[in-house]
This record gives structure tokens, C-alpha cells and sequence, in this order.
């Protein structure tokens, strides 16, 4: 399988039936499994064996999503999580405890930003944000012995900026600190992390995995290219576990990663995927590699038509030329930048909400990243406590609106935007 090509991966990857069974994954809702013998079981709990027999450990239709989803980011193995947040999470509390700290960009998803920022230092993990702009340099000052992760979005929600991984990868194994890369708006269709030195990929499956806005869920992928054995920074991978058994994370052959992760925190923490939202993230994948290019390609057209109106201010999309972040984005992501994008009304917020209501195809929706196309004005909704200023210092001005494109006929989509400018 793993030599496919990532649309055939798409379509192939994660399930394999045998003779007589369901062509794609059944889904098994099922908490508890059968056990005849006390052996096998017990196997099951010493991690001798691969059965399933809890389902807040591992479930098969989870295992469905989560064997696609490593295949196509290219790691060894993954996790099905409820949510986004609760992937990063637990992919976060995986290496860090009290007195560590993670660095993270500044540009990442707002719940992102308050994971690290707010409630984890409750904690007593520090978190330390830099600009995606700074130099390798600014960014190696905030990193010490205690720092476990530096954690990035390629394409990052709300600021469509486009992180330099060569740059950021670079600081990572210099200090041999694990590199952490939400993918959600790249999606592997468009980028794959793994070759720019990623080594734990994190997904808001709710996004363009799903597809549909049909399924919470969240997906952690172990890129299986970290060694851990012997590395101070990571003593908790090198002395035995005395809630497993005594097990050294750091000696297991592969995906030492997931296995801590899966072992230690779904075991302790639940926040498992559940088996029907697994399934329709499976089927919703079967499609990402078409999508993402359909969504990838409306998006530059409206963009284009955008960056022409009359009555546009900005237009923020990294397939415009003069994108700030256009370089980076036809290095990492040559055959398109994901459908996310946003632009400024030439008005205040009032104007902005005669736009959003004439609307009449594109919808107003908090979420993103699923095949129709939506809109969400932040300052009279998501960020709508604060003053102009501050809307100005949160890089959200007033007149921001944020549209995710979907995959309607792109001739629609403008249609829709152009009536909708001329009521304003
Ligand atoms: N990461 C990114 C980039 C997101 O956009 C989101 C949600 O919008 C999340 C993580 C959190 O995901 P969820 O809403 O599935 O918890």
C-alpha cells in the first residue's frame, strides 16, 4: 500500500477485508469484546498482543480511519481522537508534565492558543509563542532543556499564513526537540509534513478529513522518525513505566510515540475517537485528494476576482502573487493552498453585515474546511468583546471576513459574492 500515490492511498488505504466481509469498514459499536481464554487477555493488557478489547483503547472502525490517515501523512501509526483539541491535547501532555514547556507559533487556531496559553500553564506547562516570521535565531532563544515540542500549523487558522519549515524543523534538530505540525487546513492532498521534519502530525478531523461537516474527531500521526532512546530531554520515554509494567517507551522497535500516547493518556484520559464518527471520517477521506484540489482551485478564483473589486480593501490567499507568504506556499504547497481565505470590505462592521446577509449561496457558519462554501464575520461574532483597537492588535480588523471556499461550480461562489458587493 505504502507505494501508492496519495489519491489512490485516499481511496485504498486503512482497511483491507477478507474474503465474504464489508467492502469498507463495518462499523463495530461495540465497547467490549469477546475473550474466551485468560491468556489472550492478558496478553492484550502487557501490549503482547494487538487485539482489541476495550474500546476507549482501540476500536476496529477507529483503527479503519487511523490506518488511512497514517498512510496518507506517511508515519508508522495514529490516533483517533474525539476532537482537534483533544488530539493536541494529548498529544501535548504525551511529552510534557509540570515545569516542561512547549514553543509554539503565535498564528495557530484561537482553542490552540488557549490550550497552551491559558489552561495548560494551570498545569504548569509554560507555553512560549513566537511570530511565524521570526529567524531560526529569535526562535532557538525560547528553547531549553525543559522545552519538549515546538508546535506549528502549516497553513494556520485564521491568519492563512504559511509556515517555513525548513526554518523551524531546522531549530528542532538542532536541539533534538520533537517537531509538532497541525495539518488541518493543508491536509495531506496538499502538503505532507513529514518531509519538511515533522514528527507528530496533528489533525482537526473535523475539517477537510471529514469533509462534510458531518464528524468531530481528531487524529494524531506518529511519523515514526524521532529517536528517543537516550535523550535527556525525554527521560519519560527512558525509565520504565510503573503504571505499565515497567515498560521502556524509548526501547519499543516503532511508533514509540503513539504507543506512550495510547498507553499513558487514552488509556488515563479517554478522548477516544467514537466508531460511527470514525466511519464517516474513513468514507469522507475516499474524496480528500479531489477535494482538496477543487477547493485549492475556487479559492485562487476568488481570490483573483476579490483582489479586482472595486470595493475590496485586502485580500489574504497565498496563491495571490503578491501573498506575503506566496513564496513558502509554492515550496511546501505547490498544487494548491487549501480553500480558507479572508478579505477586507472597503467599510465598518455594519457594512460587512449587509455583505454577510445578502448572501444568498454562501451561508454564515463558525466552522471551516467542508464542501460548502461558508462565511463568519469574527467582529460582530467569535471576536465581537472587543474594540476596534483591539481588533486591529488581534490581526482581525473590523472589516475581516473569513470565508472558507467549498466545492461548488467557483462561477456560483463569485456570482454570489458579486450580488452580494452590490448591496453594499
Ligand atoms: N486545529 C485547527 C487548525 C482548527 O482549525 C481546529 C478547529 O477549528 C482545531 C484544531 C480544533 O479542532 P476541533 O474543533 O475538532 O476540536
Amino acid at each position: 500500500m505504502k507505494d501508492y500515490k496519495l489519491d489512490t492511498l485516499c481511496v485504498q488505504a486503512g482497511y483491507t477485508p477478507k474474503t465474504g466481509e464489508s467492502r469498507i469498514p463495518p462499523i463495530v459499536q461495540s465497547t467490549t469484546y469477546f475473550y474466551g481464554d485468560t491468556k489472550a487477555m492478558a496478553d492484550c493488557f502487557d501490549l503482547k498482543s494487538a487485539d482489541y478489547f476495550y474500546s476507549r483503547l482501540a476500536n476496529p472502525t477507529v483503527a479503519a480511519f487511523e490506518g488511512k490517515v497514517t498512510a496518507l501523512e506517511g508515519g508508522v501509526a495514529a490516533i483517533g481522537c474525539a476532537s482537534g483539541m483533544s488530539a493536541t491535547t494529548l498529544a501535548v501532555l504525551t511529552v510534557a508534565g509540570a515545569g516542561d514547556n512547549i514553543v509554539c507559533s503565535h498564528e495557530v487556531y484561537g482553542g490552540t492558543y488557549n490550550l497552551l496559553g491559558v489552561t495548560l500553564p494551570k498545569l504548569g506547562i509554560e507555553c512560549r509563542f513566537f511570530e511565524p516570521d521570526d529567524t531560526a535565531e529569535e526562535i532557538e532563544q525560547l528553547i531549553d532543556d525543559k522545552t519538549k515540542a515546538v508546535f506549528v500549523e502549516t497553513v494556520a487558522n485564521p491568519a492563512i499564513s504559511v509556515i517555513d519549515f525548513d526554518k523551524v524543523a531546522g531549530v528542532c534538530q538542532k536541539h533534538n526537540v520533537l517537531l509538532f505540525v497541525d495539518n488541518t487546513l493543508a491536509t495531506p492532498a496538499l502538503c505532507r509534513p513529514v518531509e519538511y521534519g515533522a514528527n507528530v502530525i496533528i489533525h482537526s478531523s473535523s475539517k477537510y478529513l471529514d469533509g462534510h461537516a458531518a464528524a468531530l474527531g481528531g487524529i494524531i500521526v506518529d511519523c515514526g522518525n524521532f529517536d528517543f532512546k537516550g535523550n535527556p530531554r525525554y527521560a519519560s520515554f527512558n525509565e520504565p513505566d510503573e503504571s505499565y509494567h515497567g515498560l521502556v517507551y524509548a526501547d519499543l522497535p516503532s511508533a514509540v510515540f503513539a504507543t506512550k500516547c495510547r498507553a499513558q493518556l487514552i488509556r488515563d484520559m479517554g478522548a477516544i475517537m467514537a466508531p460511527q464518527n470514525a466511519f464517516l471520517s474513513y468514507i469522507g477521506c475516499d474524496t480528500l485528494a479531489l477535494r482538496m484540489e477543487r477547493h485549492s482551485s475556487n479559492a485562487a478564483k476568488v481570490a483573483e476576482y476579490l483582489s479586482k473589486h472595486p470595493k475590496i480593501e485586502w485580500v489574504r490567499h497565498p496563491s495571490l502573487p503578491d501573498n506575503k507568504y506566496h513564496a513558502l506556499a509554492e515550496k511546501y504547497l505547490p498544487n494548491g493552498q487549501g480553500g480558507m481565505m479572508s478579505f477586507g470590505i472597503k467599510g465598518d462592521a455594519t457594512l460587512c453585515a449587509k455583505f454577510m446577509e445578502s448572501l444568498k449561496l454562501i451561508t454564515q457558519e463558525t466552522h471551516v474546511a467542508d464542501v460548502r462554501s461558508c462565511v463568519l464575520h469574527p467582529a460582530s461574532t467569535t471576536h465581537r468583546q472587543l474594540s476596534k483597537d483591539e481588533l486591529e492588535k488581534a490581526g482581525v480588523p473590523e472589516n475581516l471576513i473569513r470565508l472558507s471556499v467549498g466545492i461548488e461550480n467557483p462561477d456560483d461562489i463569485i456570482a454570489d459574492v458579486a450580488q452580494a458587493l452590490e448591496k453594499v
